[in-house]
């Protein structure tokens, strides 16, 4: 079969790239080895998040990195023979987390998280997924007055850049959210950012939009990708068939580079994986929106299956065996604080967030390999930046000119 353009990877930046070409024009197959919406687009905390104005970065202080070093911490943790492997990558984000560097990079990083929402809200109307809605608006709960004051400078600096917040104090937090058993100083409440229930259920829902759309997806190993005798490319799918295209684009998420090396493309991914587990609600004891424990590294979201409980970070490699002790030592935390029952999972599920040293996603075409674009690296704000990143990148295959500014996510910079 023969399409215009193949999607390699049905996550939530897969998607977003496959319905922005649909609607370019362009005929596209869709080609992942699972089930769209079933990797890290499934298990995330399901924020939309239109405040994250500044993409993550790695703390500068030597509190942190001292604790950080002990392993021990209950918002990061490492496999250490996996973390020296990245020591490069590691210290490249470090320089690039100083003020000066993260100002440059945060101005780029808002171009494309001012348009989350507007992308996000138009694929839900026309997929039909406003039922995914569970709320506007989430808490950063802070449990000392020193680290909440830091905060609403931060909250009053973003205010300045259009983000829209409401400070709370101690006694706020408890009205709001009665069933917290902790004493917390105060919260702040960004107001536009949107709460999915069901992360994975919205990836599937405009995965439905693009097949009712003419699009088709296919299960199949993207590893199969290969040169046509044509010059394009051929991608072989489960049930034996060969697809066929003159470009293609690949959103594997933290598996993009073992593809893109095998063409001569390399970046530094730092894989930073993390955990949920769903817990039963305690009768009569509900959470209204979702909350972040901020001194501490975890969410806590009222999702379909369940109060989700999401992790911090773990550096280690994408593949490499799960450890209980990140979301066990969560747990214990959050289990004094908040109205968690019983476990809901067999077992803690776990994905990977693709960061890249300077934040920032990657997608354009990739250097010297005519015909193959990319889109991943999305780290902390996937979910956020899949629609916005397809449109862009949809804007570029097609001659178009993107709305923003694309050279800072070039390929280019890496490689
Ligand atoms: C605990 C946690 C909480 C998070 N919370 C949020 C949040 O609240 N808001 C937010 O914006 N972001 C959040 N994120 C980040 C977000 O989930 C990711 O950035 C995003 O899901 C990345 O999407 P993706 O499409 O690039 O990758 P993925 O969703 O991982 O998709 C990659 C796809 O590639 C496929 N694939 C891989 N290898 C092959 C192969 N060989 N052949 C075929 N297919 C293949 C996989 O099956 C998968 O479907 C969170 C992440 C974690 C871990």
């Amino acid at each position: 079969m023969t399409h215009d353009i193949i999607v390699l990877g049905a996550g939530m930046v897969g998607v977003g790239c496959a319905l922005h070409l649909q609607a370019r024009g362009q005929t596209v197959a869709m080609v992942d080895r699972r089930a769209p919406g079933l990797e890290t687009s499934y298990g995330n905390a399901g924020i939309i998040q239109r405040e994250a104005i500044e993409p993550y970065a790695l703390p500068r202080d030597l509190g942190f990195l001292l604790s950080g070093a002990t392993n021990r911490r209950v918002d990061v943790r490492y496999h250490a023979a996996d973390a020296a492997r990245m020591l490069g990558p590691l210290w490249s984000y470090y320089r690039n987390s100083a003020p000066g560097p993260f100002h440059k990079i945060s101005a780029e990083y808002e171009t494309l998280i001012a348009l989350s929402l507007e992308t996000h809200q138009k694929l839900m109307n026309e997929a039909d997924a406003n039922d995914l809605i569970a709320g506007q608006g989430y808490l950063m709960l802070y449990r000392t007055e020193r680290e909440l004051d830091s905060f609403f400078r931060v909250a009053d600096e973003r205010a300045r850049h259009g983000v829209h917040h409401v400070k709370l104090t101690g006694a706020d937090v408890a009205r709001e959210e009665p069933s917290l058993r902790g004493r917390f100083a105060g919260a702040v409440r960004w107001t536009d950012p949107v709460a999915i229930r069901s992360p994975g259920d919205l990836v599937q829902r405009y995965a439905q939009l693009f097949g009712r759309r003419g699009g088709d997806t296919h299960l199949g190993d993207a590893m199969t990708l290969r040169r046509s005798d044509s010059g394009g490319w051929q991608v072989d799918t489960a049930n034996g068939q060969t697809l066929a295209a003159s470009q293609v684009v690949v959103a594997l998420g933290p598996w993009s580079v073992q593809l893109t090396s095998r063409f001569g493309y390399t970046a530094p991914v730092i894989p930073k994986r993390g955990y949920h587990m769903h817990y039963a609600p305690m009768p009569g004891q509900p959470l209204n929106s979702t909350v972040i424990d901020a001194e501490y590294g975890y969410v806590i979201a009222p999702m379909q299956k369940g109060l989700r409980l999401t992790t911090g970070a773990e550096l280690a490699n994408v593949d490499a065996p799960r450890t209980s002790t990140q979301i066990d030592a969560a747990e214990k935390i959050a289990r004094q604080s908040f109205p968690l029952g019983q476990r809901v999972d067999p077992e803690p599920w776990m994905g990977t967030r693709p960061c890249m040293p300077d934040m920032k996603p990657v997608f354009g075409a990739v250097p010297s390999v005519p015909g193959m674009w990319c889109a991943f690296g999305h780290g902390h704000q996937g979910f956020t930046l899949g629609p916005v990143t397809g449109e862009m990148l949809a804007a570029m295959m097609t001659g178009a000119t993107p709305r923003v500014d694309v050279r800072p996510f070039s390929p280019e910079r890496f490689g």
